[in-house]
């Protein structure tokens, strides 16, 4: 109510306000996923596109690294709503069973069927627009908190990142997050690494 009250000027001055405030958040919310973290950066490989991704996910990733002595290869970081819409197109019918995965098309059957007779006509623009709006609902990785790692990933690289995140295996890559898991501190802990088989 306090809003529909002000003149064109005072309402810009409150957005300008508002922004300025948004802007501040946002940079808190980097500083804390900073933290200290960058002490496992260093020595650990990770190739492949990773930057805009949570750096406690990077950082799990690059620890992994560092105490294997190997690198580890991203294939999928950060996404644009868009670049969800095209990973959803390619793998609809292989990794993702025609949208069966997700809880937001199995909820709603309408619009996975939608999609499904879209993706059956080849109306690959098509499908994109329906699903870039609720690209962020689909994915973790359109708000950085997802990587992708090479299937062919040592197994006992992808064990020891297990203890430490979520790894799901979607069998053309393992995806990694960090969905119903608490980030581990950094350095990682010794009494962690200790699990961590060579
Ligand atoms: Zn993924």
């Amino acid at each position: 109510m306090k809003k529909l009250q002000m003149g064109p000027a005072k309402v810009k001055e409150e957005v300008k306000k508002e922004e300025a405030k948004v802007k501040e958040e946002a940079k808190k919310e980097e500083q804390k996923n900073n933290g200290s973290a960058t002490d496992d950066l260093k020595p650990g490989r990770i190739e492949g596109p990773f930057s805009g991704v949570d750096k406690k996910l990077v950082n799990c990733v690059m620890a992994v690294s560092a105490f294997y002595g190997n690198t580890l290869k991203v294939t999928s970081g950060l996404r644009s709503n868009r670049k969800q819409g095209e990973v959803m197109w390619d793998y609809w019918v292989s990794n993702l069973k025609h949208g069966m995965i997700y809880d937001l098309l199995i909820r709603n059957a309408a619009k996975r069927k939608e999609l499904d007779d879209l993706y059956v006509a080849r109306k690959r623009e098509e499908v994109i627009k329906i699903v870039e709006p609720d690209a962020r609902i689909y994915s973790r990785h359109v708000t950085g908190g997802a990587l992708d790692i090479e299937r062919n990933t040592d197994q006992k690289m992808v064990n020891a990142l297990n203890l430490i995140l979520r790894v799901y295996d979607e069998a053309l890559c393992y995806h990694l997050d960090f969905r119903g898991r608490t980030p581990p501190g950094f350095p990682i802990s010794d009494s962690i690494k200790s699990k961590w088989k060579r």
